[in-house]
């Protein structure tokens, strides 16, 4: 028997696959403490843990910086979680003298359950609910210039930020380090290794474990007409113009409809509904899913997780460059198409695209199979009592990294000869012609020789 004390930051994304770990932990008769918000408590109170609420330590916001975490800007995040960090400080220190935890289990994005697992010596298992992103998978990410802008302005504020952290007992190199998967930190992932971007990059600390999702929860297609299933997730869901050219576009298609839009729109100003499109502000997601043929999502992992699960192939419409990856796998494993136009026509096109060739489903089905093939939910209760976990076996990253500095050290033994070569031979004024081709070359050809170093080294894409 443990004592595990669970962090998580208010969103459901990141606490759904937790609970299901949670419920496990306390079936195994583990103490389970979980710190989180009061919009979680049902859920959190429903696995058998005690739910310790953290809503009286959330510090209050300016209405700009309330807009901006509204629009999931990762600065505002970043800097958000660690105002909560500060404000915890005291009640966390108390809380960590009192329960002693033999293990913390916190999201991979909660600051403060992490931080304080390092700060008090606590081992620490780490749960991550989209992909592991680290040097490579993290290729998979494409930002809008916005994003980009965003988190380029940011840097100095999140520096600043952390710098208050200090005095409190945290160290903390950089936002990257407390955000980015690493190979020595012990890591649940929910989902499978085929599944993951350069999945054999990762150590032994890592368990892919599979969704996080009951395993008795099983596909029933079996109907009369085909079951589209539309949702834009929980966070950037307010899009009542998208969700009216969803009904415009299925309004004559032979089949059944059903949206979930969220809580902030109000369904009345969708206009009246045809008799087989039905629209719900929250719907249970994975029975939807069960029965439906296609899936037009925003990609977020858990959606996309239990999609795969139940064998519906999507429609992908990501919203943020951590979407655009999790859609850009879903594609890379034939399980869906981009959804090109979000107009009525480009949204019909797709649906009907994926509902007529069964290749999507198929790919889909082999997905779920494989997803059904991980540890699952006692595998990871396992993994957390366990921890920490040792290895002995070399850093796959370390080693990858290795081989490609060795051919950036050679590309510019070469650069220099060449250089060399033409100052001698045609003039030393062209010597910084040679010096800036190769330094616009230099980051193409690392990134053809990581791809290659990888395939030759871990023999898998
Ligand atoms: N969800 C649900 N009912 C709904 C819409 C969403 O239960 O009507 C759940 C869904 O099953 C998933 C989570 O909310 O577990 C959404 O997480 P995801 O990572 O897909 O997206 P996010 O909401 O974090 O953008």
């Amino acid at each position: 028997m443990k004592r595990i004390a669970c962090f998580c930051i208010p969103a459901h994304g990141h606490t759904n696959p937790m609970t299901q770990v949670v419920r496990e932990l306390v079936k195994r008769g583990n103490e389970v403490r979980f710190y989180s918000f009061e919009e979680f408590g049902e859920k959190i109170r429903a696995t058998g843990a005690v739910f310790i609420p953290l809503d009286s330590y959330l510090p209050a916001l300016t209405a700009q910086e309330e807009n901006a975490l509204k629009r999931v800007s990762l600065t505002e995040m970043t800097l958000q979680d660690i105002r909560i960090t500060e404000c915890l400080n005291d009640f966390l220190a108390a809380e960590f003298a009192d329960f002693q935890p033999d293990v913390v289990y916190s999201d991979s994005v909660c600051f403060w359950g992490k931080l304080n697992a390092w700060k008090f010596g606590v081992p620490l298992v780490v749960s991550t609910s989209t992909f592991a992103f680290n040097q490579l998978s993290s290729q998979y990410m494409k930002h809008s210039p916005a994003e980009m802008a965003d988190m380029i302005f940011g840097l100095p504020r999140i520096s600043a930020a952390l710098k208050k952290l200090r005095p409190l007992g945290y160290h903390v190199k950089g936002a990257l380090s407390l955000i980015q998967s690493d190979n020595q930190t012990d890591s649940i992932v929910y989902t499978s290794k085929e599944f993951q971007p350069y999945a054999a990059s990762y150590s032994d600390h890592y368990l892919f474990v599979g969704p996080s999702l009951p395993a008795d929860a099983m596909p029933m297609k079996e109907k009369n007409r085909p079951l589209v299933y539309i949702s834009l997730g929980t966070v950037i869901n307010d899009r009542p113009d998208f969700y009216k050219n969803c009904i415009e576009a299925l309004r004559e298609v032979n089949a059944d409809v059903i949206i979930s839009c969220g809580n902030t729109v109000d369904m009345a100003s969708l206009g009246t509904l045809p008799e087989h499109v039905q629209v719900f502000p929250r719907v249970d997601q994975l029975d939807v899913l069960a029965r439906a043929d296609v899936f037009l999502s925003h990609c977020g992992m858990n959606s996309v997780s239990e999609s795969l699960y139940m064998a519906t192939p999507l429609v992908l419409y990501p919203q943020t460059g951590e979407q655009a990856a999790v859609a850009r796998r879903v594609r890379e494993i034939g399980a869906g198409i981009d959804l090109k136009e979000d107009s009525a026509d480009g949204i019909r096109a797709a649906v009907k695209q994926v509902l007529a060739k069964k290749a999507f489903a198929q790919a889909a089905e082999t997905c779920s199979k494989g997803f059904r093939a991980c540890p699952g939910i006692p595998g990871a209760a396992a993994f957390i009592e366990q921890a920490p976990h040792k290895s002995d076996a070399p850093d796959p990253l370390a080693v990858l990294n290795k081989e490609n500095g060795k051919a950036i050290l050679l590309y510019w033994l070469i650069g220099i000869v060449i250089g060399v070569l033409v100052g001698v031979f045609v003039g030393t004024k062209f010597i910084w012609i040679v010096g800036m081709v190769f330094g616009i070359l230099q980051t193409p050809f690392g990134k053809m020789v990581g791809e290659r170093n990888y395939k030759r080294l871990f023999g898998s894409d």
